[in-house]
């Protein structure tokens, strides 16, 4: 399966993906932006991004069973893998 410009989806995070700089840039701001209270800490968030990356359903940054960037979703505390079993 290719994208509409011929590519191959990739298993990759956002910040991985060739041309997709800026979209992973605005993820990164909005994490930022995140109050802390509502942000997972980063040895969580890490962890969960290892999950991501080893998972049949990351393509292009973006988790195929929900849509969301995954950069992002890890990033919120209360949020939970959508996969059944949940893996994170
Ligand atoms: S199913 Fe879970 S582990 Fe797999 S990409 Fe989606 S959020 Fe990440």
């Amino acid at each position: 399966m290719v994208d509409t410009e011929g590519r191959r989806p990739c298993r990759c995070l956002l910040a991985d993906v060739p041309g997709e700089a800026e979209m992973a840039r605005i993820i990164a701001e909005r994490v930022a932006a995140m109050p802390e209270d509502l942000r997972a800490d980063e040895a969580k968030r890490k962890e969960r991004l290892e999950e991501c990356k080893a998972c049949a359903h990351l393509r292009n940054g973006t988790c195929a069973l929900c849509g969301c960037y995954v950069e992002l979703r890890t990033a919120k505390k209360n949020q939970h893998c959508p996969s059944v079993p949940p893996k994170w």
